[in-house]
């Protein structure tokens, strides 16, 4: 999961401190040496860090801490709000220019994600702001990158503009605005060519298509694990270039997170999306202030909510939502859920946004396997109504006859109920939490 590490570092150390009546200049220091070291562990920027106590530790000693009533608290919040700004602050939009079509350049280095990624934004913009995306292909040197968008865009059905890897990019970008002018496309994504490393060649095409296209955003994308490299290579682009936002990818993979929190801070520039899969829904508009809550523990129930309503259909979740309520959810219900968290995405991912998701041990052992789906429900279709509503009666000989009826085995079925048992505990776990959040009225 993204992040992971610095996560559990941070919430392990803010722990101590979160439940204190009275806070004093030590607390805040031994507190502050300890996520001064977290954040160099997870490779931030040294100046980034050293600023981010600063502004902290002032704070975290200042009237707003010790005039409230829960200084512990009032410190956690500290952190979050610096962690807030540290990574942007507001959540910054997509441009949108009153001469369609929108031009947004796609620039970066060779393997960061630039072609993929471009399919993923143009999947974006027409799930959520229902827009016509055309997609240009202009990186004529690597090999395969034409055919690469052109895969994409059948697979997302979306039309791609393309001269082959004879004519100048520059060329390419001027035609696929006539283009997508005369075909009414609202948005240009002009996926331009990448090098292995930073050169004057690069640039000084890129500045030439940048001429001509007169985007209205380019964006570059980097890869998430390469930590300060790819700050690195976001300062070197914005000063050859002028970058107007960030794609961070791979940040499903990177457990550290020094790219995401340091870009803002070393090069002014915002990141506006986050890259976070293979897949082609796999990119999410980036929000410091959700991210920060994720980092903390505090979880990201918005991202959640938002995921939920554009795949989860809203009947059958009130429905669920007051079955977990009164603890009356059935294996029935088990496996209309599992097709709808299958939905949302990876489980690991969904429940990483919980509040306190990775604090919650018994979580590790519920797992989905997508291709054992089938053998579930064909378990749970072996059960009588009696025995959906109520597990606790499957005794030794209805599991031999569940198993016999769906053709797996008795480890299968025992291990099926003891994930459902599981299930019901977390939920009691989460309902439980949220009623005590509610007692102590939250630290927002
Ligand atoms: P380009 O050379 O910059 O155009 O890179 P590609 O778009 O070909 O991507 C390089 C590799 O990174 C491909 O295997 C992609 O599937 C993978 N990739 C891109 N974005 C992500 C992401 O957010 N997460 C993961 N895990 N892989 C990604």
């Amino acid at each position: 999961m993204a992040f992971e590490g610095l996560a559990d570092r941070l919430q392990n150390t803010l722990q101590k401190i979160r439940g204190k009546g009275k806070v004093n200049e030590a607390d805040v220091k031994e507190m502050m040496r300890e996520v001064r070291l977290a954040l160099l562990e997870a490779d931030v920027n040294f100046k980034v860090v050293k600023d981010f106590v600063k502004k902290v530790s002032e704070r975290a000693v200042g009237q707003e801490v010790l005039k409230s009533l829960t200084p512990g608290q009032q410190v956690v919040k500290v952190v979050n709000d610096e962690l807030t700004a540290l990574m942007g602050g507001e959540q910054s939009k997509i441009a949108v220019s009153n001469k369609p079509p929108t031009v947004i350049m796609m620039v970066g280095l060779q393997g960061a994600g630039k072609t993929t990624t471009t399919g993923k934004l143009a999947n974006h913009l027409r799930k959520k702001q229902n827009r016509k995306p055309l997609l240009a292909a202009a990186d004529i040197y690597r090999p395969a990158a034409i055919k690469q968008l052109e895969t994409l865009g059948k697979q997302l059905d979306f039309p791609v503009f393309q001269m082959g890897d004879q004519v100048s990019p520059v060329k390419i970008a001027e035609s696929a605005i006539a283009k997508a002018k005369e075909e009414h496309h609202d948005y240009v994504l002009i996926d331009t060519a990448g090098r292995l490393h930073i050169d004057e060649t690069l640039m000084d095409e890129l500045k030439q298509v940048k001429e001509t296209a007169k985007p209205d955003e380019i964006f570059l994308v980097v890869d998430a694990m390469t930590g300060q490299d790819a700050v690195n290579v976001a300062e070197s682009f914005n000063e050859a270039l002028g970058i107007t936002g960030v794609i961070l990818t791979k940040l499903d993979g990177d457990t550290r997170g020094g790219a995401a929190l340091s870009i803002k801070a070393v090069t002014g520039l915002p990141i506006k999306f986050v890259g976070l899969g293979e897949k082609m829904d796999a990119l999410e508009a980036f929000h410091p202030d959700r991210m920060a809550s994720r980092i903390l523990g505090m979880g990201d129930m918005l991202t959640l909510i938002e995921k939920a309503q554009s795949s989860v259909d809203e009947d059958k979740a009130r429905d669920l939502q007051k079955k977990m309520r009164d603890m009356s959810f059935t294996f029935d219900d088990f496996l209309d859920q599992m097709g709808q968290v299958r939905n949302l995405g990876p489980l690991d991912e969904v429940l990483g946004m919980l509040p306190g998701a990775n604090k919650m041990k018994g979580l590790k052992n519920v797992q989905i396997d997508e291709k054992q789906i089938g053998h579930v429900e064909a378990i749970i279709r072996s059960m009588t109504l009696n025995e959906r509503e109520q597990p606790e009666i499957i005794n030794a000989s209805r599991k031999r006859r569940i198993a016999k009826g769906s053709g797996r085995s008795v480890q299968e079925v025992n291990r099926l109920i003891k994930q459902f048992e599981d299930m019901k505990k977390m939920m009691k776990q989460m309902s439980g939490m949220m009623n005590g959040k509610k007692k102590k009225g939250g630290f927002k």
